[in-house]
Formats: C-alpha cells, structure tokens, sequence
C-alpha cells in the first residue's frame, strides 16, 4: 500500500466559551469583576447551598441574542434552560445549568478573511450556561498528601458557548477564525475576551480523514490557553493523527486530550463523554420565557459596525493597505480615535494610520496606556498632523511634541510656541546658517566639489544639529545645494583671477 502518497485532510470544529461581562452574575447579584481575593463574591445561589433560588439576570441574555444576531444565527423565541449533571467540586449544585434543548442561538455564520480568502465558517450553536468556580491544585506537603483550593468567585458568571461546524481546515485557520471571533465580540461589548483572564477559552476537535470519506474519529483539545497554544496543540494533533493514519491505525474511539505547553505534546486525558452520560433534563427552577421579537429588533438595529466591514471600508473608503485596515480595525477603541481623528483632519487617511499604528502606539506600548485614556483628543491629534503639513513643524518635531501632548496633555501649538519649535522656512535665516558652516568647514567644501556626496549631508546634519531639527529640510537642500554649487563657480573665477 502507498501509504505515504496518500494525502489527508484536516476537519477542525471548536468550541468556545466567552465569559459575558455583565456587572452580576447569571443567576444572583454577586459581583462579577476579575482578580478579587478568593471567595469574597459569593451568595447561598452561587454556592448551591438548599433553599437558593436562581433569578435570571437579563442583561446576559440581551449579550447572547446580540452575540447570535452579530454571528447571523436563527435566534430561539423562548429562553429555556436545563440541567447538565456531572460531579466535580468546582460545581457546588452536582449539575450546570445550561441550554441543551433549545440553545439561544443556531445556523449561523461569521465570515472570516482567511489566506485563500473569505469564507462563511458556519456556527452551529451558541448557548448561555453558567460558568464554574476555580480549582487550584497544589502539590503534596511532606505527608505524601495533595490538595485542593477551590474559589468560587467565578461560579455563576455568565457564559456563552459558541460552537461551529467542522468546517475549520488547518491549525492556521483556526487561529484565524478565533482572533475574529474574539475581534467581533469586543466589538459587541459583551465580553472582554481576554485568554489570560479565561474570560476568552476554546477546545477544538480535530480529526484527520482521507479526502471523500467519512469524518474520522475526533480528539478533543483542552488546555489551550493561548491563541500559540491553539496552534501549536493542533499542529502536532494533526501530524499525531495522520502518523496514524499512515500506519493503519486509526483511532478507535474519540478521547479528550490535554496540551501540555512545556513538552510540546498532546497528553491522553479520558474517552470522551456521551450526552447521554449527562442526564439532561429541563431546568425546574427557571420557568421558560418568550424572548419579545420588538427586544430582538432593537437589539439588531444597535449592531455596531462589526470588525470585517470595517476593514473592508477603510480598503475601500480610505484606501488603506490591507495591513494597516486590519490592524486599525481589530481594535474599537483605535478604529474610534482613527475616525474622530479624520473628521477634524484635511489631510489623508493613510497619514493618520501611520501616526497612529507608528508612534501614537510605540509610545502606548512603551508606557503601558491604552488610547481610551490619552491625556490628548482625537481633535489634538489632528491639529498635530495638521501642523506638520502646513510646514510649522517638521515631522521630526512633530514625534517630540507628541511625546510631550502623550505626557502632558498639552495641546500642539502651545507646545510649539512655548519651546519655539516652529518650523525655520525664512530663506534668508537659512542662507545665513548655511553660510556660517559652509565657511568654518572648507576642507569639506573641497569634499563636496571633489564629488563626495556625504559632505553634503555633513552640512545639511550640521545645520539641523544647530538649529535642533527646525530648518526646513527642503528649503535646506536647495539653499546649501545652491551656495554649494556658487563655490564651484567663485572658485572657478577666483582661480582665473589669480591667473590675471
Ligand atoms: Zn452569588
């Protein structure tokens, strides 16, 4: 058999649960908010002791309908819940509540731009659930015995599942769809999608076939922790798979498997589960509810612009490069200043991006802030690249007095006018400096004369160096270049002269 001239396919679904970031939790009252000490935000509900009833918080079902209208879905018209059972210490009750029957949401879709270009990747489901509290492990002490911390901080928060169709084809395209994913939901405000906080977390399956079979046996990746580890987890599943496959083992039941990052490998964890293992019934204690067509309809017409038209727009609108609109647009909070930014700005929108994504964000990284919180506005930043482009001011100034409207909040022309940064353009003022150097450096004139272009940059360095960047760089050129040149023609003469 030709084994190793058989070529495979990859099939990739994912599954991936969003922490929804309402101010409460999905069935009390208690606080929602990341990084508190342990077990400080918790009631007689989230903790499942007798007699704690769950009231529905609605905001967290407005964030799913509005997820499931922005992912194309057929919305349910009743809200139901049920009980999913399985024991493990981080779910205080014995069982989740979640939607199993009627998910919130189903057959939609997101398009995604992948390398081949775009495509609808279809969503399966989203659902709402609630989320479990936190176990930390810690090692043995000296007896031999382990243990167990348990916070339940996070029991309750409310979470949507969203699944899609086998549909994803390598590692590469799984990344890719997630980063839009997760783009379109900071995009909606409903989550803060953050993967270090877990408020962002997936699992995929993956299984390899030849091309025209049937969907081989899938693993289920847990344990991917970032969008590298998503990665590199699905990249050495595949090959494991394939390997396989090539020796005529397939596998012969579906497992779940867990990354482990410092190996590098895929770890055997357990068979996967059944539904039927996890006594799915009705949710007794949450009455179902119609979900009002006019709340949808509302809900859909505050849709934001999501991440993918946008891009396309700044392609099309402001003819951006493709790198510099999707960049832009990945993030709101930059795609807003961008856009204010422009409504004050004569000048072009590419110019904005290049400050914005140049500067503006190497300054951000470097000091740790985010643009929702510059001490500058959008109208500032305008005035600023305006400047520049009247000639007030150098584009060299200009990366100085933004540092100093970065730190201070000082608006441009103050800043310009207070330190007098004001560009140099008087041509007689420039002779003048042009002079003074060309006369104290003669054995670089000779240099120039003799053909060596990097005198004239020497001279053009020195007037800059004297006059702190503020000459005009093209009024410079011409004027050195000009009296340059007229020591060729005085030399010229002067040597004649000598003659006579
Ligand atoms: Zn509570």
């Amino acid at each position: 058999m030709w084994v190793s001239k058989l070529r495979y396919e990859t099939v990739i679904g994912l599954e991936v649960h969003v922490e929804l970031k309402t101010k409460a939790k999905l069935w009390c009252g208690c606080s929602t908010q990341f990084g508190t000490e342990p077990n400080t935000q918790v009631c007689p509900v989230c903790l499942g002791l007798p007699g704690g009833l769950p009231l529905l918080n609605k905001k967290a079902v407005e964030f799913a309908l509005t997820t499931g209208l922005a992912l194309n879905c057929v919305l349910a018209d009743h809200c139901r819940f049920d009980r999913k059972h399985y024991f493990y210490p981080d779910l205080p009750k014995g069982y989740q509540i979640t939607q199993f029957y009627q998910p919130i949401g189903r057959e939609g879709w997101l398009e995604v731009e992948f390398a081949d270009g775009p495509r609808r990747v279809r969503i399966k489901e989203i659902h709402l659930e609630e989320e479990a509290g936190r176990t930390y492990h810690l090692p043995s002490g000296p007896d031999g015995v382990a243990s167990s911390l348990l916070d339940y901080n996070r029991s309750g928060i409310p979470l949507l599942e969203i699944v899609t169709a086998p549909e994803l084809s390598s590692p590469a395209e799984a990344r890719i769809f997630l980063e839009e994913l997760k783009a379109v939901l900071e995009c909606l405000e409903v989550s803060d999608a953050k993967m270090e906080e877990g408020s962002f977390r997936c699992d995929a399956n993956l299984s390899v076939r030849r091309p025209g079979e049937k969907l081989g046996k899938r693993v289920e990746l847990k344990n991917l922790n970032s969008f590298r580890a998503i990665e590199a987890g699905l990249v050495y599943e595949e090959k494991r798979q394939r390997e396989l496959l090539a020796q005529g083992e397939p596998l012969p039941y579906e497992e779940v498997r867990t990354w482990d990052e410092e190996k590098g490998i895929t770890v055997y964890m357990r068979e996967k589960e059944q539904a039927a293992d996890y006594r799915y019934f009705p949710e007794p204690e949450i009455p179902p509810f119609a979900i009002a067509g006019e709340w949808v309809e509302t809900l859909r017409t505050n849709l934001p612009e999501l991440p993918l038209e946008k891009r396309r727009r700044y392609r099309e609108e402001y003819r951006l490069s493709a790198t510099d609109a999707a960049l832009l647009s990945r993030r709101k909070a930059e795609a807003n200043f961008f856009e204010a930014t422009l409504q004050k700005y004569q000048g072009s929108a590419q110019t904005v991006a290049n400050w914005i994504l140049g500067e503006l964000t190497r300054l951000m990284k470097e000091e740790k802030a985010e643009v929702t919180n510059l001490q500058f506005s959008a109208e500032d930043f305008a005035a600023l690249l305006q400047l520049q482009d009247q000639k007030v001011i150098s584009s060299k100034i200009a990366k100085a007095v933004l540092e100093e409207m970065f730190r201070t909040g000082t608006k441009p022309a103050v800043i310009i006018e207070e330190r007098g940064w004001q560009q140099i353009t008087d041509p007689n003022i420039i002779k003048t400096l042009v002079r003074e150097t060309v006369v104290a450096n003669p054995a670089a004139v000779q240099d120039y004369l003799g053909g060596k272009q990097k005198a004239f940059a020497f001279f053009a360095g020195d007037v800059m160096r004297k006059s702190k960047g503020r000459v005009n760089p093209e009024l410079l050129n011409e004027i050195l270049q000009a009296e340059l040149e007229r020591h060729r023609s005085v030399g010229n003469s002067g040597y004649q002269s000598d003659r006579q």
